[in-house]
């Protein structure tokens, strides 16, 4: 009987196994649950794939990324491993072949999309190969999927439970690249995998660097940062559709050649950008976040983001498609004030439940912290994912570390301009109270007579935004939606104002130079 090993050898063409490959297959090939967290390009597809090959029976396995089945698949084939697929793109006479050879015992692996898995046609199919013992196992790819509070929540995810109820026999392994503590927990409970077996792999990329400057001219910036990264392919991340088009064709226009990806257009265009993006060299994928799970494309030289991410695993995740080969790479973003309001705007005015609005405003402080850390970004990024680590001299603050001051009186000023004027007024308005701009506003309110008026001298517009954004970060002001993104003064900032309390500040982060990568390093 071959073994893990041989099947290694001989299929994939593959000297030993990586990290904790060989301990995740062996327990599932011996009938365990396991869920299996996995940076993205450590291998989990081998994970399930040697399993469903040692035990009796065809491995099934649910992924929700129909535009990549095909590709898989493709691959499969060529080692010669019996792969088939099943999803919405297919006509209905090659699903029936399919359907047919599953059946016939001529499968070894068959993807499966989840709509697909849960109609009812295929689910008598799998009670019907399961009575006769011949599922290998189900793999569950993209499991964070199944996280509502997650960042790509699918709810036909959540049905997947059945396969539970139904098949308690079958051996299940879900996998993900990205999912904090509360996200494990949801998919564990969600997919009754309390009792299996978690395997986490250290979530480092050691190879890719971090860095995040403060936002003033962002074209002006992107083109800078580019600059260093010429013929390489990347990807340009922007939370609008519009903004995609619209950054595409200036970069075109710049001369770099750069496709936009969004789902706004249509699907052929798409795929077509798609394949361009990992078939040519250099190009450069400018995107919302439709784009990006399960591509295939170890070298991605950069990530950008030209806005902010929700939640530290969006990021995570996002910035992970960069370096897949292990070469350097980079996650390069700009960020603002502006960026947090939007979000925080987004998540109050949502109709989602109290609950849920609670933790999607967590993990935008998380993400917020994680900007405006003074220390090792990795570290403050493992420890989100709840791993300790050291300073990796491979991001923009253990390169230059940002200068601390003594932030206590500024911060006392603004807290008290925003106070003064009633906790209605964005950041934009408080610093013109504070350096003393008579803008017609201001004269409007009769700001100009407040005691806090012109009393911020000492700093400059970019310095005081960048107080204010430190402020938010450490939730001691609250953009609030209902006063139209006003900042308003958290409970915590009591004891700040009152001189109880001192708190440290990082300079503005756009006074350091940007990083530049080091090939090969
Ligand atoms: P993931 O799904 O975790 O992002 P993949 O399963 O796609 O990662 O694997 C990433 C790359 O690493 C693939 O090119 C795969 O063939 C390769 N790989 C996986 N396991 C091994 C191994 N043990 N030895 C060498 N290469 C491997």
């Amino acid at each position: 009987m071959s073994t893990a090993l041989d099947l290694l050898h001989s299929v994939f063409g593959y000297n030993a196994f990586r990290g904790a490959q060989a301990e995740i297959i062996e327990h599932v090939a011996r009938g365990g649950d396991a869920l299996v967290l996995m940076p993205t390009g450590g291998g989990k597809s081998l994970c399930y794939q040697i399993p469903a090959l040692l035990r009796p029976g065809c491995g099934i396995v649910v992924s929700p990324l129909i535009a990549l089945m095909q590709d898989q698949v493709d691959a499969l084939l060529q080692l010669g491993v019996r792969a088939a697929f099943l999803n919405s793109s297919q006509d209905f006479d090659s699903a029936l072949a399919t359907e047919k050879r599953l059946l016939n015992g001529e499968l070894d692996l068959l993807y499966v999309a989840p709509e697909r898995l849960l109609s009812e046609r295929f689910l008598a199919l799998l009670e019907r190969l399961d009575r006769e013992g011949r599922i290998a196992l189900f793999a569950i790819d993209e499991a964070h999927c199944v996280s509502q509070w997650g960042h790509d929540f699918r709810p036909e995810y959540i049905q997947l439970s059945a396969l539970h109820e139904r098949h308690p026999g079958v051996p299940r392994i879900a996998l993900t690249a990205t999912a904090d503590e509360l996200t494990r927990s949801e998919i564990r409970s969600r997919l009754g995998l309390t009792a299996a077996r978690v395997f986490i792999s250290s979530f480092d990329r050691p190879n890719i660097r971090y860095t995040i400057v403060e936002r003033d001219n962002p074209r002006r910036q992107l083109l800078d940062f580019l600059a260093d990264h010429r013929g390489e392919a990347g990807i340009v991340y922007c939370l609008s559709r519009k903004k995609v088009d619209e950054t595409a064709t200036w970069l075109n226009q710049q001369g770099i050649l750069a496709l936009p990806y969004h789902a706004g257009m249509d699907g052929g265009q798409r795929r077509q950008h798609q394949q361009r993006f990992v078939r040519e060299d250099g190009v450069v994928m400018v995107a919302t976040i439709a784009f990006g799970m399960g591509i295939d494309k170890p070298d991605v030289r950069f990530v950008a983001h030209l806005d902010l991410p929700k939640s530290l695993e969006a990021y995570y995740q996002e910035t992970g498609r960069a370096g897949r080969d292990g070469e350097a790479a980079e996650a390069w973003m700009t960020y603002g004030l502006n960026d947090v309001v939007i979000h925080r705007n987004r998540i109050d005015e949502s109709a989602a439940p109290d609950e849920q609005k609670r933790i999607e405003r967590q993990k935008l402080d998380a993400m917020l912290a994680y900007c405006e850390a003074a220390g090792c970004r990795r570290e403050v990024l493992l420890n989100y994912f709840g791993e300790a680590t050291s300073a990796c001299n491979n991001c923009d603050t253990c390169l230059e570390p940002p200068q601390l001051w003594d932030g206590t009186i500024a911060a006392q000023k603004l807290l008290s301009a925003a106070l003064r004027s009633g906790q209605r007024f964005g950041s934009g308005h408080l610093i013109d109270i504070l350096r003393g701009k008579r803008t017609e506003k201001i004269l409007q309110c009769q700001h100009d007579q407040l005691p806090t008026f012109g009393v911020g001298q000492e700093l400059d517009e970019p310095g005081w935004r960048s107080v204010a954004r430190q402020l938010l970060a450490a939730g001691l002001l609250h953009a609030d939606a209902q006063r139209y993104g006003g900042l308003t003064l958290t409970a915590a900032a009591r004891p700040l104002l009152k001189g109880e309390t001192t708190l440290m500040l990082r300079r503005a982060a756009a006074r350091l130079k940007p990083v530049k990568t080091t090939r090969g390093k």
